[in-house]
């Protein structure tokens, strides 16, 4: 067999198996070798049966010494016991509904056992355990656990596997022999052999740092063209210096914080500069990034040049479409909305605008860089909350324009050594201070009891003028989760407050519903909306003062953060309650975070420490590929080691173009190929 046949080819995988691992992204030889394991399990350590009373799981290696079946009743319902022994002891070992496995076993065969312990009236057993055929003398080794998917055991997936490790001489090593030697890398034969069937912990282990290794240098190899790429060398567009960004700010109802003013000098020094600009802005919720952000258009469009200025959600482009107008029209700049779903002729008439250039700025989702948007002189482009902007529509945003000059904006706080990995092609703005006169949100967690009253509290509210949010986890209810949902919630207040205006929001709402509601919270026509985080990100209503979030267990402390950071955006005391499900260790220790500190970097940190790097700095939460070996965070020395490495390789061979690296460059294609099929063109 060779690496590319499908892996239909192998004895035992029909038509329905391959369907099954199709589910696993599982199609050829080569995928089963990159299959990697979730986890092992550490045969080594057999138990004796004589000593499995003292745990609660274990594995033995025990000979089948009877077979019993039994019926229990129900139609199919089999149970089959095996009676097992070693030289210790005895131990009885249980499958329900399982006439099937009645050929699985043998008697006076030995197997290995692994699984829970139970006590049946002073009986040891087994209830369905994993189990392993001994082939001869088989020692017993580390064993992989892979992921699977209905229809496939693991056993069936281990033999596959070790069926593809069969073609491993197939597989090219694509590393230059010096970098191997010079890091300590094992062969990429070995690694992929030894990630599966680990001899001992230090082949594991060596296999493992191999496997990151790789993995970490693609990504920068990546990261690093996507710099390179965006970072021409000279500007080829030229803002006027005339243009001052200063008398655009002089139009403002406020003066800039001390942070925004810092920004926006380096920003003009960007746009001043020899090189295009391609700068990460980050500032917590309510620092005041937008107007920083119009200042960059201000100065793009009075040179005579048009930008852009997308959003993750038609919701949050809408409203910077709003405010866009009201403060640039008056200056003679037009300001454009594309959206997903305009009539034909309402976008053919947009599109028609943008390419004679009399809209001077245009807002909406990402749905601006797709094609068949032709701008007649586009210099500057602006992402917000640009966490939901993924790696390869940066890629694509570099390709629309000559040298366009690039920002992005982002309330996500990311400590600057991760930034620098994961925006490793910016630089990094930082405003970290918030506009004065800004009262401190009262946050407050309850349990079910003080649900009452903070519903109360929000009815208060409403009476003196003031809007409010309630946010739940689901959009209607569900059987599986024992949770809240916004339609519960809304029929809810719809019969109690006969006399508020009450809206409901989700992903589900259609489109033009959305907006029309959005419109009327905006206007003050909406007194509350009931929501699920579609209104997470961005959106800015000052007058609303309250945001009531129900089972606030369920959101991650970045994600309460943000939603708190809807209110309190006025000059007004604004309230933020936390209607806890459950009174966990962790809740209440989450709910005094978010009591203790508005600062959006040290809830990220404690977010980080209470739940763990995986959730927090997600790859998809960054818009970075999925790595299925490396954790950003666990293996941030390697990837400091492997940044040199990369930098190193592309200076050498700045496209990977030479024979010896052909094939490393198709790894770095692989990794940075997205749903859509799109990748990195090196
Ligand atoms: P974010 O950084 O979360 O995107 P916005 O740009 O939406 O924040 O600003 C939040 C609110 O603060 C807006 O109503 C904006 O007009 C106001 N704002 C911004 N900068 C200042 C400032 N320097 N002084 C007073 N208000 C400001
Ligand atoms: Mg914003």
């Amino acid at each position: 067999m060779m690496l590319q046949d499908s892996a239909g080819g192998f004895k035992g995988i029909g038509p329905k198996k391959l369907k099954a691992l199709e589910k696993l992204n599982i199609r050829t030889v080569e995928d089963l070798i990159y299959n990697f394991p979730r986890d092992y399990q550490d045969r080594s350590k057999l138990t004796a049966i004589s000593a499995l009373s003292s745990f609660s799981s274990g594995m033995v290696r025990a000979r089948v010494t009877s077979i019993v079946k039994s019926t229990n009743g129900y139609k199919k319902g089999q149970t089959l016991k095996l009676l097992v022994e070693d030289s210790t002891g005895r131990l009885e070992v249980v499958f329900f509904n399982a006439k099937y496995m009645l050929s699985h076993f043998r008697q006076n065969e030995t197997y290995d056992f692994y699984g829970k312990i139970s006590n049946d009236k002073g009986r040891l057993q087994m209830v369905h355990p994993e189990y392993y055929t001994i082939e001869g003398d088989e020692p017993p080794g580390i064993l992989p656990i892979y992921p699977l998917v209905a229809g496939i055991s693991q056993a069936e997936m281990r033999k596959w596997v070790n069926l593809s490790l069969s073609c491993i001489s197939q597989v090219m090593e694509y590393l230059p022999e010096s970098l191997m030697e010079k890091n300590r890398l094992c062969s990429l034969q070995n690694a992929l052999v030894h990630i599966h069937n680990p001899e001992n912990r230090e082949r594991f282990k060596e296999a493992k740092y191999r496997l990151v290794f790789d993995e970490l240098l693609c990504l920068q190899l990546g990261l690093l063209s996507i710099k390179r790429r965006n970072q021409p060398a000279s500007r080829t567009l030229g803002y006027s210096k005339e243009v001052r960004m200063e008398d655009y700010i002089k139009t403002l109802s406020f003066s800039l914080t001390g942070a925004q003013e810092r920004v926006v000098r380096e920003i003009n020094g960007d746009m001043e500069g020899e090189k295009p600009m391609n700068r990460l802005i980050q500032g917590d919720v309510g620092s005041g990034k937008t107007a920083v952000a119009e200042a960059a258009i201000y100065k793009a469009v009075k040179s005579g040049f048009q930008a852009a200025m997308m959003a993750p959600t038609e919701i949050l482009a809408k409203q910077h479409y709003e405010g866009l107008k009201s403060n640039f029209e008056p200056l003679g700049i037009k300001v454009g909305f594309l959206g997903g779903n305009m009539s034909a002729p309402e976008r053919r008439e947009t599109l028609r605008l943008i390419e004679t250039g009399e809209i001077d700025v245009i807002t909406g989702t990402h749905a601006i860089i797709q094609a068949g948007v032709a701008f007649k002189k586009l210099a500057l482009v602006i992402t917000d909350e640009q966490h939901r902007f993924g790696v390869s529509q940066r890629i694509s945003l570099a390709s629309k324009g000559d040298n366009v000059d690039i920002m992005v904006m982002t309330a996500t706080p990311i400590p600057r050594t991760l930034a620098v990995v994961i925006y490793g092609d910016l630089d990094i703005s930082l405003i970290d201070e918030l506009p004065p006169g800004r009262q401190k949100t009262v946050t407050k967690a309850t349990d079910q009891k003080g649900r009452r009253l903070a519903y109360e509290l929000l009815a208060k509210e409403i009476e003196k003028g003031r809007q409010g949010y309630v946010v739940t986890p689901l959009i209607g209810e569900s059987e599986a989760l024992d949770a809240i949902s916004a339609e519960e919630v809304y029929e809810e207040l719809k019969n109690r407050w006969k006399d508020k205006r009450i809206e409901i929001l989700h992903g589900e709402v259609r489109q033009n519903e959305k907006d029309r509601i959005m419109n009327a919270f905006y206007k003050g026509e909406i007194q509350v909306l009931v929501a699920t985080v579609v209104i997470e990100v961005g959106i800015n209503v000052p007058n609303a003062t309250v945001m009531l979030i129900e089972n606030a267990e369920r959101f991650g402390l970045a994600q309460l953060h943000q939603l708190r950071g809807r209110v309190g955006r006025g000059t007004e005391q604004s309230y933020c309650f936390l209607v806890n499900k459950g009174k966990t260790e962790i809740s209440r220790e989450r709910a005094k975070v978010m009591m203790a500190s508005t600062d959006g970097f040290v809830i990220a940190e404690k977010d980080l420490e209470l739940r763990g790097p995986g959730e927090f700095f997600g790859t998809r939460q960054h818009g970075l590929p999925d790595l299925k070996m490396a954790d950003l965070i666990k293996h941030m020395p390697i990837l400091n080691l492997v940044r040199d490495e990369a930098k190193e390789l592309l200076s050498l061979d700045p496209n990977l173009e030479k024979e010896e690296n052909t094939r490393l460059r198709q790894q770095v294609q692989v990794l940075f190929k997205n749903e859509d099929g799109f990748s990195l063109s090196l």
